[in-house]
């Protein structure tokens, strides 16, 4: 257990606690994957402060694990470490104070989800499984993933057969919406810029009625001849 008394802490004096801890306590899952077994002690190394009656401890963590690379399967071991732990306890003046479970979850939670043995680790080969970094082999990679054949029936192919298409006759599309409002808008907008000026009378002269020539007027003076005998 990584214990601190707090009534050993002196005001103004970090407490420094360095030491080892059975890596057990992680209680690393059994059928993790990739596997994971610790291989080693956790090491931590801390400094606790009171801060009235708060405890404040720093300081970091570490512990190897075994596991496999994730491209060679190559049987590794891999340090965890934390490096920034920082942890608060409130009004634990004189009194025990156990970071175990503490200090287990910051290390679990800076485990990888998977691991490699070098950062260009070449991997196995896929056709005979021969560890690339230990060995060159002559085989042909290709073989391992062919082209896939064009000719060859594709399993889409009977989806595509299917006539999924509406068979409703296609709609005339809707005018976009967008010139809609456009319109609308413009329509709404007052016409401020119209012309304010009222509208002129028609200029053209209305057209005087042609004088009628008098020529159907009676012809005088011949009527007269006539009691004149
Ligand atoms: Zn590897
Ligand atoms: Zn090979």
């Amino acid at each position: 257990m990584i214990k601190i008394n707090t009534s050993h802490i002196l005001p103004d004096t970090p407490y420094l606690l360095d030491g080892t801890e059975p890596a057990d306590v992680l209680e690393l899952p059994a059928d993790a994957d990739p596997p994971l077994a610790p291989a080693g002690d956790i090491t931590y190394h801390l400094s606790a402060i009171m801060a009235g009656a708060d405890l404040i401890v720093t300081g970091s963590a570490s512990v190897p694990l075994a596991t496999v690379c994730a491209r060679c399967l190559d049987d590794i071991r891999v340090p965890i470490s934390v490096k920034d732990l920082c942890f608060h306890f409130e009004k634990v003046r004189d009194l025990e104070v156990d970071l175990t479970e503490d200090v287990r979850e910051e290390l679990l939670l800076a485990v990888p989800s998977c691991f490699y043995c070098s950062p260009d680790c070449k991997g196995i080969c896929p056709v005979c499984g021969a560890n690339l970094n230990h060995a060159s082999c002559a085989c042909d990679k290709q073989q391992a993933e062919p082209e896939p054949d064009s000719a060859a029936p594709s399993p889409w192919d009977q989806l595509a057969a299917l006539n999924l298409s509406p068979e409703k006759p296609a709609k005339k599309p809707t005018k976009p919406a967008a010139k809609k409002t456009a319109a609308k808008k413009s329509a709404e907008t007052p016409a401020k810029k119209a012309p304010a000026t009222p509208e002129k009378p028609a200029k053209k002269p209305a057209k005087k009625p042609a004088k009628k020539k008098s020529s159907d007027a009676p012809a005088s003076g011949k009527t007269g001849g006539r009691g004149k005998k």
